[in-house]
């Protein structure tokens, strides 16, 4: 028997109705009935595209927000300040409002869930969705299989507020539930509740259950797998057949994985090679069902086959019952690849988003079953998918001839701030911002319609120049040091750049959603990566020729470009970004050549992309550290600044000093001295550092008191000549009104410092 099964489609709809209807909700225009209404439509569409191509069909999984945040809701984990729980009101203040829940980053990918903070460890069945969502499915006709997130992750994912002492004074932290006490006594108090959800699925009808269990794929200690066997006799007994799912990676243990007493596993087979090895030399217990993740649910290539058919009739044996399944949810990708029609030729037939996975899916086990034309179609993807296709011979060759120099500065960093600070003249707590200036509407118009062809070249370049110019006015009233263009004439700063190079498409309709309502389009890396023309040049020199002040050159970093798009699953990322990295190069040579002398190099995302084991840190962080060296080999006189944000700095310090840039910006409005702790515990930092002073993700102008705290603060670990002074982040979301009156007051507080320092 050979079963099909995929999860996690992605909510958005075809035309992004989902995000039309929340916000419409949220604006006022939407009632509450008009927004469910719309969302079970949603459901509906969504199960019947599962019902014609799968064997189930999975309920509970159009989440209105996040679904971490779904599960605390129906087990009563809603914080005090948040009561009492009034259906969604609250619900979207949890994820929304004011105090509402941390948002953070789900495993290695760019979807953020909402963490769950547990106040006390009395779990109760609250607002019970998963039962709701499986009785309007089965209304209308569908049997579904409800998806959980399974008690693990739930609780290895949140927070639990700890008292601790500092100074003789009780402070509350909140803590991830990592350690094993802290774990086991919120698991022995969350199984009755679980088990209690399960009850009442089982009541209503449920037979088949599937909990998803990502986090046991990261580093699960020891003790932890104690909480997790507990857990799962504790909810085996409930008598429903249980199929856990893992994905992301491989379970390490793979032994006490499929010990648990569940009735069916998933591996993912992509993203976890170590599971394949695992199935194929230690085998699968007798009597259980074995979920095979085949088919990529994070990457939007066509699957070969053919391929794929082979390593199923190879692993089937193996079991009584097999699975056929996506590697990962299907949310990590648009919709379908049918309205796509300005893709480079050739590129389209070797796409499948999330509805022609589910095809593949089906096709694969038509194939397995021995139908002619399904075998057919799997020999012809195999055609398609093994072709050469957008190879650039050039770019390999330099690629090859890449010698060790080439990753290095020509001279160490003592000497190239030397040469810097004679060329640059800066001020001791020299000011700049981030990048970006507010993307204000007449901005976003102007884009979408040079887009849509009713405005000309000229017209729009016109209208950035303008923008730039009125930036580079204010930017030397205000009186900043080191200025910045402004980035009016991006959209986004990986679209921009995918843009401008060749082997990196962009879709018109490929929409995927980050968090609540937010959407990006991922830029598709398909082939060699090369650089036509300049892609920053002709607005960074137009800014530089209206000032003496120095004019930042701005650069999205070759990692961040690499992480937030898709990228060929047969090259190895590393080969990707030395690629993009080359084509940066190029960038910084001509605009050097063009007299700019600071550049700044971007990497927001060069955390983010790290594996989810430590173990692979080590590889990863090898090649992503010499990427960001070879984009950034520029002369030594030129200062090169690098800028990250929301990332957790602390345990990667010491591969961010190999990056080996002379000034880094960094954001610090949440931890502070978290941040600063972490220089100090470094010991021999010696760059140059500009520790936000202004969170631009609050409307508030900040005072020239609060941001003089955090550069005193920093001076308490680092030397004052190291010192910058700076926002959080780039400032596209904020208005004029905000940002005008906070620059002046961060201008200010750097003369003051100067005046102190004497
Ligand atoms: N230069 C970018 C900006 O200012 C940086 C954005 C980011 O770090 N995410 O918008
Ligand atoms: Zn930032």
């Amino acid at each position: 028997m050979i079963r099909v099964h995929a999860f996690g489609f992605p909510k958005l709809g075809e035309k992004r109705e989902f995000k039309k209807l929340l916000e419409g909700y949220w604006r006022g225009s939407l009632t509450e009935e008009e927004l469910l209404k719309g969302i079970d439509e949603l459901k509906l569409k969504r199960a019947q595209l599962y019902a014609q191509y799968a064997d189930f069909v999975p309920s509970n999984e159009l989440s209105l927000y996040d679904f971490m945040l779904d599960m605390a809701v129906t087990l009563g984990a809603v914080p005090e300040r948040f009561m009492p729980y009034e259906g969604l009101k609250t619900y979207f203040e949890m994820a929304r409002g004011k105090g509402a829940l941390e948002l953070t980053k789900w495993f290695n990918t760019n979807y953020h869930y909402l963490v769950p903070e547990l106040e006390t460890t009395a779990f109760k069945l609250l607002d019970n969705k998963p039962l709701k969502d499986y009785l309007f499915h089965r209304e209308h006709g569908y049997e579904t299989v409800p998806h959980l997130i399974g008690p693990y992750t739930f609780l290895r994912l949140s927070k639990a507020p700890v008292r601790k002492e500092e100074g003789g004074l009780p402070v509350v932290y909140l803590e991830k539930l990592e350690r094993t006490e802290l774990l086991e006594r919120f698991a022995e108090a969350l199984l009755p509740a679980y088990r209690e959800l399960l009850r009442s699925l089982k009541e209503a009808g449920v037979r088949r259950v599937h909990l998803e269990e990502p986090a046991l794929v990261l580093d699960v200690p020891a003790g932890h797998w104690e909480v997790v066997r507990t857990l799962y006799e504790g909810l085996s007994e409930e008598g429903l057949e249980l199929v856990l799912f893992t994905y992301y990676d491989a379970v390490d243990d793979y032994e006490r994985f499929v010990e648990l007493p569940v009735s069916g596993f998933h591996f993912d087979l992509v993203y976890g090679k170590e599971s394949l090895k695992n199935l194929k030399q230690k085998g699968f217990p007798k009597g259980k069902e074995l979920v095979l993740g085949l088919v990529n649910g994070r990457q939007p290539w066509r699957a070969n086959l053919k391929e794929k058919l082979k390593l199923l009739e190879e692993l089937a044996p193996l079991a009584e019952r097999v699975t056929v399944s996506t590697a990962t949810p299907l949310y990590h990708l648009p919709v379908t690849v049918e309205p796509e029609s300005s893709l480079p030729e050739g590129l389209k037939e070797r796409l499948a988003f999330a509805k022609e996975k589910l095809q593949e899916l089906a096709l694969l086990k038509r194939a397995f079953l021995g139908e002619e034309e399904a075998l057919g179609k799997a020999a012809e993807s195999e055609r398609v998918m093994t072709a050469v296709f957008a190879r650039n011979d050039a770019v390999r060759r330099r690629l090859a001839s890449l010698k060790e120099e080439d990753f290095r500065r020509e001279l160490p960093y003592e000497e190239r701030d030397k040469l810097q600070r004679e060329r640059l003249k800066l001020p001791l707590f020299p000011t700049t911002t981030i990048g970006s200036f507010p993307q204000t509407e007449d901005v976003r118009k102007m884009r979408v319609a040079y887009r849509k062809g009713k405005v000309s070249k000229e017209e729009y370049e016109r209208f950035i120049r303008e923008k730039i110019k009125y930036a580079i006015e204010l930017q030397e009233e205000i009186g900043l040091d080191v200025l910045v263009h402004g980035e009016f004439e991006r959209s986004d700063m990986v679209e921009f750049f995918a843009q401008k190079l060749e082997g990196i498409a962009t879709t018109e309709h490929g929409w995927v959603l980050s968090y609540g309502s937010r959407v990006y389009r991922p830029p598709i890396i398909y082939g060699d990566v090369s650089r036509p023309g300049p892609m920053t040049l002709n607005e960074i020199t137009y800014a530089q020729s209206l000032t003496d002040k120095p004019v930042k050159g701005m650069l999205t970093g070759p990692v961040t470009i690499l992480n937030w798009s898709y990228y060929p699953e047969d090259r190895p990322k590393e080969e990707v970004a030395y690629q993009i990295a080359l084509a940066l190069q190029d960038e910084v040579r001509e605009l050097e050549e063009a007299g700019i002398k600071v550049i700044q190099i971007d990497e927001p995302a060069f955390r983010e992309g790290a594996p989810l084991k430590r173990k692979d840190w080590e590889e990863y962080f090898r090649w992503a550290v010499r990427a960001f060296r070879l984009a950034s080999r520029a002369k030594p006189e030129t200062q090169i600044h690098t800028h990250m944000c929301y990332s957790e700095f602390n345990e990667i310090l010491n591969y961010i000093y190999e990056m080996d840039f002379d000034v880094i910006s960094i954001e610090a409005s949440r931890s502070k001295g978290e941040i600063i702790e972490a220089f100090e515990r470094f010991g021999r930092w010696d760059r140059q550092i500009g520790i936000g002073v202004y969170d631009i993700h609050s409307p508030a102008v900040p005072s020239k008191e609060e941001m003089k705290a955090v550069v005193r603060r920093a001076m308490r670990v680092l030397p004052k000549e190291l010192l910058w002074v700076n926002p959080d982040c780039g400032l596209k979301t904020r208005r004029w009104e905000e940002v005008i009156p906070a620059l002046k007051n961060m201008v200010q507080a750097a003369k003051e410092l100067r005046e102190e320092a004497g």
